[in-house]
């Protein structure tokens, strides 16, 4: 890889179903990600090749196939881009992982299911973008079944979401007649081959198109905003391909859309203003930690964000929640065929960086420890629940699971200043099941959850004298998180109103930055 290279830092968003896991494997296939590539092949042999892979994985004692996935592609002129498609967990619940995951890309793809449209996820997800004004471009997929109509599925995006469309290609035809796309740029129709009835390359430059199609998707072309990248770019404006991700159609459209529309690295904004990719201190932030796979040891990888400079193997930074530098000597960096040890790594980049539980989702990392990126809170969480473990002898083990699972961003761990009862808090339902089940699984601690006699959390801010006084009067409603920072626990929204204008001197905040 080549440190010119371009850099294309994504997601894809979308309601479980809709079609991620099919579209993200289409796309390092005709992206040319090697390691997928056995499945072309035989399917046979794409299982082996899957299991090779998931072997490195156990070797090496970590579970990172699908978080970062990278792909680089070479245009005619010799120009070379690089994406790298990061996974957003696709759980029915919204998770503070999928939002920080969001937090560290340039733009998104947003999957729907051409019979379903905007689903909740969906839109959930695409709230989240638009707080950064992420760049959305809309793949609306599964044509080659029967789904609703074009014209509706285009103003439901418009409409539910508060965004400009601008169809670019458009389907002829759904379902059983199903015959291809129009690419509106060029003109051409996709068209299937084959029993499978799969794109395999077919592209007509005058294809006889039903009449009925033909007036539709004219409709379509000049019924809607031209499509202006400035727009997109500002997140205001949708560009929307219909396809097939299980056909193959509208693949390569897309992959060419990032390339040409898509927004390379972005400045990221910190406290000392913004950070640009230009800037030769290298520079990036955690936005996600992954434990082991491996129960017997505690590893973790972080994965940073690079946001600014050229890293190189073995360099040393500085993460802001340590204040001494780390030699960052076996990173990992998601490229080709194996994974190899990052050499180097360009803004845009994501690095897997193993490490004892040091990193914390929300670092900053930076070479001369000056940088501090901002905009990547801990949320208030909305769910608390009181950990009672079935085994007292266990609190040892316990206190050490919830801090690091709290490291990892799974939960948030309150521990109140009165009686020994620790709350936990999640933003999301599945995030208590995953708790129990690890606590269990990992540390060998049987816990179970309890209705917590509170609400929500902020955290507190002011002058310690301050801080002092609201102490010595609500001590039973107080609590140190994993770093030590004050808590006030709130038996509901009201309460934390009222709290806060008796106080006028502290803020009680519902996000912490690190
Ligand atoms: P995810 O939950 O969003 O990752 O969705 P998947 O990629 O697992 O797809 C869900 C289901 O829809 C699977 O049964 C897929 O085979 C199917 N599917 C995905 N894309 C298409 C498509 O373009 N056409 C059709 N007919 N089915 C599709």
């Amino acid at each position: 890889m080549t440190g010119s290279s371009e850099r294309r830092t994504f997601a894809i968003i979308s309601h479980p179903d809709a079609g991620k896991t099919t579209l993200t494997e289409k796309l390092l296939l005709t992206g040319g990600a090697i390691h997928l590539a056995g499945e072309v092949k035989a399917r046979g042999q794409a299982r082996r090749a899957r299991s090779d892979w998931m072997k490195i994985e156990q070797q090496r004692g970590i579970s990172v196939t699908s978080s970062v996935m990278t792909f680089e592609r070479t245009d005619a002129d010799g120009n070379s881009i690089v994406f790298n498609l990061l996974d957003t967990p696709g759980h029915e619940d919204f998770s503070e992982d999928t939002y920080r995951t969001l937090t560290a890309v340039d733009s998104a793809i947003m999957v729907i299911d051409a019979a379903k449209g905007i689903e909740p996820q969906t839109r959930k997800l695409f709230e989240v973008c638009r707080l950064r004004s992420v760049p959305i471009i809309t793949f609306v997929n599964k044509v080659d079944r029967e789904g609703r109509d074009g014209f509706e599925l285009l103003d439901e995006v418009a409409d539910m979401l508060a965004l400009d469309v601008c169809p670019m290609s458009w389907p002829v035809g759904m379902g059983g007649r199903f015959e291809g796309i129009l690419d509106f740029a060029s003109g051409k129709v996709a068209r299937p081959e084959g029993p499978s009835k799969e794109f395999l390359g077919k592209r007509e430059a005058d294809a006889e198109i039903p009449e009925e199609w033909a007036e539709q998707s004219e409709l379509a072309r000049i019924g809607y905003p031209e499509f202006d990248i400035d727009a997109y770019r500002a997140g205001d404006l949708t560009p929307v391909y219909f396809g097939s991700a299980l056909k193959n159609f509208g693949v390569t459209e897309l992959i060419e859309a990032i390339a040409a529309f898509a927004p390379p690295p972005r400045p990221q904004p910190a406290e000392q203003g913004e950070i640009t990719p230009a800037l030769d201190e290298v520079s990036g932030f955690i936005f996600k930690v992954q434990a082991n796979m491996d129960p017997q040891h505690r590893d973790r990888i972080a994965f940073m964000r690079m946001v600014s400079g050229t890293f190189r193997r073995g360099m040393k930074l500085t993460p802001s929640g340590l204040g001494k530098p780390i030699a960052v000597h076996s990173p990992i960096l998601f490229f080709a065929q194996d994974r190899e040890l990052a050499d180097t790594a360009e803004p845009g980049d994501i690095i897997g960086i193993p490490n004892h539980g040091t990193l914390r989702v929300g670092d900053s990392l930076s070479e001369k420890n000056d940088i501090r990126f901002t905009g990547l809170p801990n949320f208030a969480p909305e769910i608390l629940r009181r950990v009672v473990l079935r085994d007292p002898t266990k609190t040892k083990q316990l206190r050490k699971a919830l801090d690091d699972l709290s490291e990892e961003g799974v939960i948030q761990v309150f521990y109140p200043e009165l009686g020994g009862q620790w709350i936990v808090g999640v933003v999301g339902q599945l995030q208590l099941e995953v708790l129990v089940s690890r606590l269990a699984a990992e540390y060998k601690v049987e816990a179970g959850l309890e209705p917590a006699p509170f609400d929500t959390a902020r955290w507190i801010r002011g002058e310690a004298g301050a801080i002092d006084e609201f102490e010595r009067f609500n001590r039973a409603n107080l609590a140190k998180d994993r770093d030590g920072d004050w808590v006030f626990m709130a038996r509901s929204a009201w309460d934390v109103g009222y709290q806060q204008e008796r106080n006028p001197d502290l803020s009680f905040s519902a996000t912490k930055e690190r």
